[in-house]
């Protein structure tokens, strides 16, 4: 905006124009404009190389709050909520003040329906997770007395880069797998039927495949709390940015590493085959190792014709197979009427 409405003012006047410019006032206004035009680009550069470090500036100051912030708000378990919503909130104002793409700006409804899942993830989805994941898993670890205290020990940026890759190598295979069979697809093709991209449409998709992605092995670890509440939070500055529909593209330290909207916004491509790649939903560098790493960006996003699910619908989706199954099957044996 700033940028148009420099480029539209009259040019500025130079005082300090040569004898030669002024008696040329074809060059002296040519010249002019050059000048305004290049201070808009090396204004518009500053401002957008400012926009792209907002990522990594953001997993910076999640790190230095768990590593220095006041005790009291360390230790409570609340923290991790509050900073949750706080990234959530900041990435989406940043979609009003940076969009990426028209095509994908946030309507009340798109609003409602990715805020509705935000709440079912720290609510219902959470719980579920814990009463028949996380529990079972510190049970089973505890009768075969397995003692992972080394863990607590290690540096406490060490245990983070633990939990990170433990989360994150967990969630990949997870998700590799939802795109390579069918019964796992068809819980993860709600969220691939999105058609447009926000801050909040990481936790948009069916509660079963919600459960599944939510599934890791961290239990097993006795890291300390305030290092599993930052690798949890630094996942979700990364995952809700690859979900947002900001103008931020983060330098290559960041992306070789972390998931970028470019390599995200690719897995969301419309086509089934199109999305067989970038499966980390924060870590790409695992898609690096592992060959599924694709490079470029998508813009149109979503499956077969691009139709937008309802909640219903997303809730239903898995099971239609089977209900029509079962559909058909009733009016095989139901007698011809008449
Ligand atoms: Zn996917
Ligand atoms: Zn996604």
């Amino acid at each position: 905006m700033d940028q148009q409405r420099a480029c539209n003012a009259d040019p500025p006047v130079d005082m300090t124009s040569t004898a030669e410019a002024r008696s040329n006032p074809s060059h002296q206004a040519s010249d002019a404009y050059a000048s305004a035009a290049s201070r808009d680009r090396t204004a518009g550069g500053i401002k957008k190389a400012l926009v792209d470090l907002l990522p990594p500036a953001m997993i910076v100051a999640v790190v230095l709050f768990w590593m220095f912030g006041p005790q009291a708000w360390i230790k409570n378990d609340w923290s991790l909520i509050v900073v949750g919503g706080l990234i959530t909130a900041f990435v989406l104002a940043l979609e009003g003040l940076f969009e990426r793409h028209v095509g994908w700006r946030l309507n009340k409804k798109e609003f409602a329906t990715d805020l509705f899942y935000v709440l079912l993830s720290y609510t219902v989805i959470t719980w579920v997770s814990v009463k028949l994941a996380e529990e079972p898993l510190r049970a089973v670890k505890k009768s075969l007395g397995i003692t992972t205290e080394w863990a607590a020990h290690m540096p406490f940026l060490a245990q983070v880069a633990l939990v990170v890759f433990l989360i994150e190598f967990g969630q990949y295979w997870m998700h590799r797998l939802m795109h390579n069979w069918t019964p796992f697809w068809l819980t993860h093709a709600p969220h691939h039927h999105i058609t447009q991209l926000n801050a909040m449409k990481g936790y948009v998709g069916n509660p079963v495949e919600l459960f599944l992605i939510s599934l890791s092995v961290v239990a097993l670890f006795d890291v300390q709390q305030p290092a599993l509440f930052c690798a949890i939070n630094i996942l979700g500055v990364v995952s809700t940015f690859a979900h947002a529909n900001v103008r931020s593209d983060p330098p290559l330290f960041y992306s070789f590493f972390f998931t970028t909207i470019r390599h995200h916004s690719l897995h969301h491509s419309v086509g089934y085959e199109e999305t067989r790649c970038n499966y980390a939903n924060s870590l790409i560098l695992i898609d690096r190792v592992l060959g599924t790493y694709r490079e470029g960006e998508g813009i149109l996003v979503g499956q077969d014709e691009r139709k937008r699910l309802t909640i219903w619908e997303q809730f239903l989706f898995p099971f239609v197979p089977i209900i029509a199954a079962i559909k058909t099957k009733r009016r095989k044996t139901q007698p011809a009427a008449g």
